[in-house]
């Protein structure tokens, strides 16, 4: 199989380190390669590589959304999220996915997570957001709150938030809710190499009964860090990380994929 990934910058890439490690489990004969593309390119992307014989991309910043145009079909999940970060290239054209959405919600599955009728809260209004919050909505969230430092500054945003029946705040209102449902990093604070930083304080975080940071580097952030301390559920971004790139091969080979394989990766990657 000849897959690959496309984006702007991909030195950091972890992704054809997963699909190797799924390869060797499988013994499938298949290379995953990094296409760093300019955006000028976009356009013909697909039908150059479906013509060089790849059958499976995963897209990346910056060109999720940019990409949708080319698409032949777009899944449902895809559509409601508006990016796609899987594609599928067929002689019957050029299918679209978003497998962040199937893996975010396999990682609360699996860390035993409960989100039918409980309170969400969401940090952060960028592309991973959006996946997340989709997820949340479909799983059966009570309420979903996100949290931005400019709330309804984005007007897509803001529409796509309406359509869920989701309320937008700042850091200010934040401070001031009590709950303790869900609470879901979605902002790169905290990330390396900035691994000091939290996006909210200890007291807030210690108001969640589950806490939820999409970063995988580091494994145990503050933010993390803050919620173990008050006898919080947590979880990282590594199993989802591993979930949806689990989530396209199935996509590609067609067939459904065991979580045993999506544990055994991310125990080979340092869970
Ligand atoms: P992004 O678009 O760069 O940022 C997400 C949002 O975070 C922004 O829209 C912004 O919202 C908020 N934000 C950014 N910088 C901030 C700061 N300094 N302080 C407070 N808020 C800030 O990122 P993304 O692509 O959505 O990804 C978000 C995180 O998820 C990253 O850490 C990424 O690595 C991780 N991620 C993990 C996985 C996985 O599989 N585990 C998949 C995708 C993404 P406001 O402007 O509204 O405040």
């Amino acid at each position: 199989m000849k897959l690959g990934l496309i984006g702007k910058k991909l030195s950091h890439s972890k992704s054809p380190e997963i699909h190797q490690r799924l390869f060797g489990l499988q013994h499938i004969d298949g290379t995953y390669s990094l296409l760093e593309i300019q955006p000028d390119s976009i356009e013909t992307i697909l039908s150059k590589l479906y013509h060089d014989g790849y059958e499976g991309i995963n897209v990346t910043i910056p060109y999720k959304i940019d990409i949708m145009p080319f698409l032949t079909k777009i899944s449902q999940e895809a559509v409601s999220i508006g990016a796609v970060n899987t594609i599928h290239l067929t002689d019957q054209g050029f299918f679209g996915f978003n497998t962040d959405y199937s893996g975010f919600s396999r990682s609360l599955d699996h860390a035993g997570i409960r989100i039918q009728d409980t309170d969400c809260v969401v940090l952060g209004t960028g592309g991973a957001a959006r996946a997340i919050i989709q997820s949340l909505f479909d799983k059966g969230a009570a309420s979903i709150i996100v949290v931005s430092r400019h709330p309804r500054s984005k007007p897509a945003f803001c529409k796509f938030l309406e359509q869920i029946g989701g309320r937008e705040i700042d850091y200010d209102e934040l401070a001031r809710l009590q709950t303790g449902g869900v609470l879901v990093n979605c902002t790169p604070v905290g990330m390396y190499p900035k691994m000091d930083d939290s996006p909210v304080s200890e007291d807030i975080v210690s108001r969640y009964g589950a806490v939820v940071d999409l970063i995988y580097n580091p494994r145990d952030t503050i933010f993390l860090q803050y919620g173990k301390k008050h006898g919080a559920m947590t979880l990282n971004g590594m199993y989802m990380l591993v979930a949806q790139a689990i989530g396209a091969e199935e996509i590609w080979q067609g067939k459904s994929i065991s979580s045993s394989v999506i544990e055994k990766i991310v125990k080979e990657m340092g869970e």
